[in-house]
């Protein structure tokens, strides 16, 4: 580079290994023979229906530690799946991370360098920061911006009931209904340390009929979220038009149970460092408001109301993070 710049590479965030108290279950499959793709973006598959339809995307492995969702393309690509009407995508996306995984040490691979699900605001992506998973986010986006209906596949670091997080948009709602499970749906505007991928774009803007969902299947490895991962492909395509019931059934998910609703009401973003009052896992349901939740430095953070859920308090408890969400039943 002659008398160029550089780009910035502020290491925006820490290694993101912890210690593991879960067995893994799940096998990460080899995701090399999908390397070429066929849309001239590695990694990423496009088929075409015989019949009009939505664009359809799922994608998977946004963190490089969660399988599940590599589970449930590998089963679509190895059976040659191809979609009644319309269009699909099928994604892999955090390629370095995914491949780096290590079962001893699995936390380490949720990103390589910072989170593939925070980089997603226009600005960010336009921007002149670079970093393995910033490269990768602007190679893929031109994929995610032309799909109009987005699944995807995530999983969590506690063992705790699945959630579909739909955003803040009504469609979003609407999407998790069609599809039906998991159980649990949140409404949610995401993290104050930056915009996600289902959030990007089209999907997050209220004149546009593009929606997407986020599924967290379960504990990162735990054997059942490889299925509930299998079970909402199916249901997503069906809901889609783009495949009939059976597929449902070969999935081998369980037999839904009727949604519950929830909002998102506040973010607790870390300001100092937090340590939480007992160990939750997430999905608990708070009974009285003003409960000790935790000490972010020697602030204390109650429940605000009665009945209160948790979603997904975290591990990784650092200045500008979310150590967790607060969410009330809506429905
Ligand atoms: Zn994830």
């Amino acid at each position: 580079m002659i008398g160029g710049i550089l780009p910035k590479k502020d290491p925006p965030m820490p290694s993101p290994s912890l210690p593991n108290e879960y067995a893994v279950e799940l096998t990460p499959p080899d995701i090399s023979a999908y390397r070429e793709g066929n849309t001239g973006i590695p990694y990423i598959w496009r088929f075409e229906g015989s019949q009009p339809g939505p664009h359809a995307m799922i994608s998977a492995i946004v963190h490089g530690n969660e399988p599940a969702g590599a589970i449930a393309l590998d089963w679509l690509m190895q059976r040659d799946f191809r979609p009644a009407r319309g269009t699909l995508t099928l994604a892999f996306m955090n390629i370095a991370a995914y491949e780096a995984f290590d079962p001893a040490d699995p936390n380490a691979t949720r990103w390589v360098d910072e989170d593939f699900n925070r980089v997603w605001a226009r600005d960010v992506l336009e921007g002149d920061r670079d970093s393995v998973e910033l490269r990768r986010a602007r190679e893929v986006q031109p994929a995610v911006a032309a799909a109009d209906r987005l699944l995807d596949i995530h999983t969590m670091q506690h063992l705790a009931p699945p959630v579909m997080i739909a955003g803040t948009r009504p469609k979003g709602v609407a999407l998790a209904r069609e599809i039906g499970v998991p159980r649990i749906v949140i409404s949610d505007a995401g993290h104050a340390a930056g915009v996600r991928m289902r959030d990007h774009g089209a999907f997050d803007d209220a004149s546009s009929d593009a929606s997407a969902c986020l599924i967290e299947c379960g504990q990162h490895w735990e054997a059942s979220a490889g299925t509930l991962a299998k079970d909402a492909t199916a249901r997503f395509l069906v809901a889609l038009g783009m495949a009939g019931d059976d597929l449902v059934a070969e999935a081998g998910g369980e037999k839904p149970e009727p949604q519950v609703f929830f909002d998102v009401t506040e973010a607790v973003t870390i300001e100092q460092g937090f340590t939480f009052a007992q160990p939750f896992t997430g999905g608990e349901i708070i009974e009285n408001a003003g409960t000790l939740l935790g000490h972010d430095g020697d602030r204390a953070v109650v429940t605000p109301y009665d009945e209160c859920m948790l979603v997904m308090p975290s591990k990784r408890l650092w200045p500008g993070q979310t150590a967790v969400r607060l969410a009330r039943r809506t429905t």
